[in-house]
């Protein structure tokens, strides 16, 4: 039963449900109603809509080919070690330093632009993620018995390469790292910018942005650790992680800020302005619990945690060329608490941004309920992949740090 939801159901409920939602929710979003006229006149975008997505996608690209330095990341599971470029803040900088210029010097206002222009930016983005992923499924495979016996449209969905290349960049850092998560930053910038125009400053609007804000700066600051997580380290490139970067995160993961642009938001400043402390700690607190893993495993384990020798177990695993090979899985400081704690304060933050929205219905919460869901499985899948690379030392790791994500709970 489990085999068929995950490789028989999932993949075209998803790719229908999810390439059409995002019509829907750009209609919802700005109040207007939802009829299938409607959804149908984004879906393949305009001349500008072309214009702005293209400038932006080899803006992105031409970042990735600037000579510079450059970082390695964890080999993947074929024995492949690939190589970002390692310019990710100057990107963010230049990027936004030239959209601001474009709005303060020129008659072009790019954010009423984009507000105005958002279902066919996306009808866009939908149309080349679309492409992408088709070519990325006719791509030869890196591992060949990674896709045997999998359906067709199962391959599709999950991707067939975990480092595949287009004119030497590799893909998952321009699609994840330089256009989903660049974009989310340009737009809800856009969003706010119009928020004002339209309602006038609100500290709750402005939380809402702030917060994303800073989340964002600080992945750019933190690109490097991101190459190894599981998006990179566990998915391959298909639809699930290049569509949904490019295509998901610029739609429903700024959904509040474009909710609260149409629906004024009617929280008072105090509350606001709590808000916003508790979602900048959230920020540094899930910032933290992830250079805790980074310093950690930069130095071997020979590093100190919340003052003390850092505690760990010595995991051993066979690669896939079937050489013995040594991991080190930390048991003190956060990471002694629960298996995924930086998972709570990125729920946490999320919820800081949904929550100036309060009193004008789900909308402005769907991306936190979302992204529950979402971090829960991932827990489960983090957990599938990890027992399936360690075996018993991970039921050891267990044991010593029982909690998946609330200490005492769950
Ligand atoms: P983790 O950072 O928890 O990475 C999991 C991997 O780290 C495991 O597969 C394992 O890899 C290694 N690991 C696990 N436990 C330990 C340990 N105790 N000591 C050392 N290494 C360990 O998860 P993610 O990659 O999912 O998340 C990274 C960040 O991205 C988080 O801050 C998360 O909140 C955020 N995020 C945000 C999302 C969003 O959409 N907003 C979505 C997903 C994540 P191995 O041993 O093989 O090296």
């Amino acid at each position: 039963m489990y085999d068929f939801i995950r490789y028989r159901l999932v993949p075209p409920v998803f790719l229908v449900v999810f390439t059409g939602l995002v019509q829907v929710l750009t209609l919802y979003g700005r109040g207007r109603i939802v009829t299938l006229e409607a959804i149908a006149s984004g879906f393949r975008g305009n001349a500008e809509s072309w214009t702005l997505v293209s400038l932006f996608i080899v803006w992105a690209f031409i970042w990735l080919k600037i000579p510079g330095q450059t970082t390695k990341g964890p080999p993947s599971p074929t024995g492949f070690v690939p190589v970002y470029k390692d310019n990710g803040l100057s990107y963010y900088f230049a990027t936004m330093a030239g959209v601001l210029a474009l709005e303060l010097t020129t008659s072009f206002q790019p954010s009423s632009r984009i507000y105005e222009l958002m279902p066919q930016i996306l009808g866009t983005l939908n149309v080349i993620a679309l492409t992408l992923c088709f070519y990325l499924f006719l791509c030869p495979s890196d591992d060949p018995e990674g896709d045997s016996g999998l359906p067709g449209l199962y391959v599709f969905y999950r991707g067939r390469n975990f480092h595949p290349t287009i004119l030497g960049v590799d893909v998952k850092q321009l699609t994840n790292c330089r256009i989903g998560l660049m974009a989310w930053q340009v737009l809800v910038w856009a969003f706010f910018m119009v928020s004002i125009d339209r309602n006038g400053f609100s500290l709750a609007a402005f939380t809402t942005f702030v917060l994303q804000t800073a989340y964002l700066i600080k992945f750019f600051y933190w690109e490097g650790g991101y190459f190894h997580t599981i998006d990179i380290i566990l998915d391959r490139a298909g639809y699930y992680i290049c569509w949904g970067c490019l295509v998901w995160v610029p739609c429903f993961y700024t959904f509040t800020s474009y909710y609260l642009v149409h629906n004024e938001p009617v929280m008072g400043n105090a509350a606001a302005a709590c808000i916003l402390a508790v979602g900048l700690a959230s920020i540094y607190l899930n910032y933290t619990v992830d250079a805790q893993k980074q310093e950690f495993r930069e130095s071997e384990g020979k590093c100190k945690i919340w003052g003390r020798p850092a505690e760990y177990i010595t995991a051993f695993y066979v690669d896939h060329s079937g050489a013995k090979r040594k991991s080190l899985l930390l048991t003190s400081g956060f990471w002694g608490e629960a298996r995924h704690l930086n998972y709570d304060f990125e729920l946490a933050l999320t919820l800081c941004w949904c929550l100036p929205g309060w009193g004008l219905g789900p909308g402005p919460f769907f991306y936190f309920i979302f992204l529950f869901g979402l971090l829960v499985h991932r827990v489960f899948r983090d957990e599938e992949k990890c027992k399936q690379k360690y075996g018993l030392y991970f039921d050891v790791y267990c044991k010593v740090v029982p909690y998946r994500m609330i200490p005492g709970i769950f």
